[in-house]
């Protein structure tokens, strides 16, 4: 049975469409517990932070809860094909949570167009719920952003973004759970 679903996952990975995979580093320290991240309330209103439970779980526990490619992107730092992705292009006003984990991280006040094919923001909704993590896989120097309460994978920070900050936070859909303004 347990060989069963190996090759049967295997063969789901094989056919997720654009999903670029590589090997996780053992990059996970030991580190406290919680984590402070910054609490929004429907509107995007800023209510305080909050002391929360960093949330850790198995693989098998977030692929129960993800799709297998929400699941690849988040958990194993994979990366959307560009344009497939449901968050490229929605313009409308509201809030971007973590699809792991609810934690709010943009805001569509933020989000500009980049022409790249994937979500892209200026900034973070607020610092303490990103975390920035340095990347050196496929031969280039990057920094891939994290959510801060769940470690989701959530994409890559570059330095040619708009004003006022002047960086781009190339997101990937998969990662994000978009609420409209209000709900
Ligand atoms: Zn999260």
């Amino acid at each position: 049975m347990r060989h069963q679903l190996c090759t049967r996952r295997r063969a789901m990975f094989m056919v997720l469409p654009g999903v670029f995979i590589r090997q996780v580093s053992a990059k996970r320290m030991t580190r406290s517990k919680t984590v402070r991240i910054a609490e929004f309330d429907a509107s995007g209103k800023r209510t305080g932070v909050t002391e929360v439970e960093r949330i850790e779980k198995s693989d098998e526990e977030w692929q129960k809860q993800l799709t297998p490619v929400q699941f690849q992107v988040t958990r194993k730092e994979g990366t959307e094909r560009a344009f497939t992705g449901k968050y490229a292009a929605n313009h409308d006003g509201g809030m971007y949570r973590c699809i792991c984990c609810g934690t709010a991280l943009f805001d569509s006040k933020t989000k500009f167009e980049s022409g790249t094919g994937w979500p892209s923001f200026w900034a973070p909704i607020a610092k303490e719920n990103v975390k920035n993590v340095s990347d050196n896989s496929m031969g280039m120097q990057r920094t891939e952003v994290e959510c801060a309460r769940c470690a989701a994978h959530l994409g890559h920070v570059f330095t040619d973004g708009p004003k006022p900050t002047g960086l781009r936070y190339c997101m990937n859909s998969a990662s994000l759970d978009f609420a409209p303004r209000g709900h």
